[in-house]
């Protein structure tokens, strides 16, 4: 089964666009969560992607906009974002939104393999450090974990007492580039596909993934998009300027 793996596309419809153009074929898309929020095109980028399939994790800043959880421990532009959002959608996609299910969720016939938003542990949890990987690691029943959350592109891995972190390594700043990680069987991953709509890694272009379990091979994008046009989104949205300026810097 080959899984195209989307997380954090927050609102940005132009990376979303750019990732689907890009992609190689696909048996099924698996959304990490965290559709909506920071960016202007909310009920463009839910609609695209509830034609995409049907699986999903929702991610905090979806918790959020439909009002699962308080939006008292935002930081002051995220929550500004949160609650624009939340009145520029429609009652449909608002309730669809509210109905996405807790990570981890599993794929029929992929046993080994499960979903988060943050961490297996706490679905808003942030797996960044080494250290940080150590719980999920040991604690997940599953081999293979996909996660988001922290939008950085990259995996752990735990050999013995080790825990191995990689983040693929490209040769351009601005042109369309993958990077293969074969994972090895029987070890327990951590993989992040990166963040499609607000990369945080310094590389601006959008990232995502491709899983196929058939060979075990991870394939990481780094794909250029329409930088301008959701930069322009977001200032005539009235959306704090911080939200357009660090999608430039990749921040
Ligand atoms: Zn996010």
């Amino acid at each position: 089964m080959r899984v195209l793996l989307l997380s954090d596309i927050h609102s940005n419809l132009e990376a979303l666009d750019a990732c689907l153009a890009a992609a190689p074929a696909y048996d099924v898309v698996f959304n990490l969560g965290d559709i909506v929020g920071y960016g202007a095109s909310p009920n463009e980028v839910i609609e695209r992607s509830r034609r995409l399939g049907k699986f999903f994790v929702r991610g905090n800043h979806d918790k959020a906009v439909c009002g699962l959880v308080d939006i008292a421990d935002f930081n002051p532009v995220a929550a500004l974002a949160s609650q624009w959002t939340h009145d520029q959608l429609t009652s449909d996609n608002l309730e669809w939104l509210r109905s996405l299910p807790q990570g981890p969720v599993q794929i029929e016939g992929l046993t080994d393999v499960q979903f988060v938003h943050g961490s297996p542990v706490n679905e808003d949890e942030y797996v960044v450090t080494v250290g940080d990987a150590v719980e999920p690691l040991m604690a997940a029943p599953a081999v293979v974990t996909f996660f988001g959350h922290t939008h950085l592109q990259g995996s752990f891995m735990l050999n013995g007492d080790h825990i191995n972190s990689l983040h693929p390594a490209y040769r351009t700043v601005g042109q369309i580039e993958s990077s293969e990680f074969p994972l090895k069987k029987n070890l327990p991953y951590l993989v992040n596909p990166g963040s499609v709509g607000q990369p945080r890694d310094g590389d601006w272009r959008a990232g995502f993934a491709l899983y196929d379990s058939d060979t075990r091979i991870v394939e990481f994008y780094r794909v250029p998009y329409n930088l301008k046009s959701a930069q322009d989104r977001i200032l005539a949205a009235d959306l704090p300027q911080r939200l357009a300026t660090r999608l430039a810097a990749g921040r």
